[in-house]
């Protein structure tokens, strides 16, 4: 920012407009003022013209399987689209995100303008992308194809109408955002390849036009109960895992977490045991808990920790700690909370674009790749990509190209706008 304002100094028209721009940094009104900028206009004008592109796009990565774990095919693909639309510096880290620079005048402020790789759907699921007039059809096809479209879109858009920016973009298109990934593209992003780097940080994720403020915060965990087992009728009197794990059950479900903010819980899967006349040896349950605000998450996850300890302790004591149970609680998903209020610079900005562009403003929570740079104090929102869709995370999902124009317009006045 300062440095912008000394280039000003020395009289540079360019320098007096970059000036004027980043004092005024990010407020509710950096939105209009964009428009009036000649090049910014011819931006949004390409963007435009290019959306069947955009499109094309969008069907052709999709059409590449990203199963969890396993989005290395479609890595690639994203890598030579970032070359290909002139990004420097492209590469794959270590996690598998891929990165592409567009330098701007100085280093910082640093955005990083992302979307995520990777989809819920399984090897071999049939990821064919059908085309029904307007409604492209298939697994992933908005959440989050159209994501990493829009991005390039973005990219594409900035080059053409050749804008300038006063700070740097990072363009990534991250791994695991999905369930089982829990986040470790983006875990990894600030952890390690970006760590430290990072001003400001927008995923673009899904369809619709709503900007994503408050970071659902979750964390899941696989409890195992194990003992020694034994015959139902000749081992009767022994400490039993099913049934220690269904006084936890009963006493989780009594818990009563606040309604706001909102937190809530889940046993989501339960088994164990091998036979109906067999004690078991062991038995299991997977809990979700999750909710937007970090304390009363952890004050929740301590509930659950106290309830699980206490149906152990009271099983044992029921059979006078024969069979003695043990248990294991391990940690299978972590996903941190975080919320942004609706005047923090980066949403105010977010919202003046939107409103520029003439398009409803929509305020929501969600559980994105945001969640990870919010919970670090880092600026961070999730933007929907605009079109609209149905069925995300089904195999019938859907994205309506209707107008998909506005969402790729907003997104790219969102990364020049971020980009100050
Ligand atoms: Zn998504």
């Amino acid at each position: 920012m300062h440095r912008s304002c000394a280039v000003s100094l020395s009289g540079a028209l360019a320098g007096l407009f970059a000036c004027a721009v980043t004092a005024a940094q990010l407020d509710g009104d950096i939105g209009p003022r964009l428009l009036r900028d000649a090049a910014v206009r011819a931006a949004l004008d390409a963007a435009r013209a290019d959306e069947p592109r955009t499109i094309a796009d969008q069907i052709r990565l999709c059409e590449i399987p990203a199963p969890p774990f396993k989005e290395a095919a479609r890595a690639e693909a994203y890598a030579v689209a970032f070359r290909a639309a002139g990004l420097t510096d492209v590469r794959i880290d270590a996690e598998g995100n891929v990165l592409g620079q567009r330098q701007g005048r100085a280093p910082r402020p640093h955005l990083v303008f992302s979307a995520h790789l990777d989809t819920v759907f399984p090897e071999g699921t049939n990821v064919a992308v059908r085309r029904d007039g307007a409604v492209l059809r298939g697994p992933g096809i908005g959440d989050d194809c159209r994501g990493l479209a829009v991005v390039l879109a973005v990219v594409r858009a900035m080059n053409q109408a050749a804008i300038q920016t006063p700070g740097t973009v990072t363009f990534v298109g991250t791994v695991g955002e999905e369930g089982l990934g829990d986040l470790r593209g983006v875990k990894a992003l600030f952890r390690d390849t970006l760590q430290g780097q990072v001003d400001r940080f927008v995923s673009v994720d899904g369809s619709g036009f709503g900007i994503t403020h408050i970071s659902v915060g979750s964390v899941r965990y696989r409890v195992t109960v194990s003992g020694p087992g034994g015959h139902s009728y000749g081992a009767f009197g022994i400490a039993n895992p099913v049934h220690a794990l269904g006084r936890a059950i009963a006493a989780l479900a009594d818990v009563r977490p606040p309604a706001d903010p909102r937190t809530t819980f889940n046993v989501g899967r339960i088994g164990g045991g091998t036979s109906v006349n067999a004690i078991a040896a062991e038995a299991w349950m997977e809990v979700d808990m999750r909710s937007a605000d970090p304390n009363a998450l952890g004050a929740l996850e301590r509930q659950f920790h106290e309830v699980v300890d206490r149906a152990l302790s009271s099983e044992n004591a029921r059979w006078d700690e024969r069979g003695r149970l043990s248990v294991a609680k391990v940690l299978v998903g972590e996903r941190p909370a975080g919320r942004l209020a609706a005047e923090a610079p980066i949403v105010a900005a977010a919202v003046s674009v939107t409103r520029a562009l003439g398009l409803p403003v929509e305020l929501t929570e969600g559980s994105t790749d945001a969640n990870l740079p919010m919970s670090l104090n880092i600026p961070a929102i999730t933007i929907d990509a605009g079109g609209q869709g149905t069925g995300a995370h089904t195999l019938d999902e859907t994205f309506d190209t209707s107008d998909s124009w506005r969402g790729t317009e907003r997104a790219l006045l969102t990364a020049i706008a971020l980009a100050h």
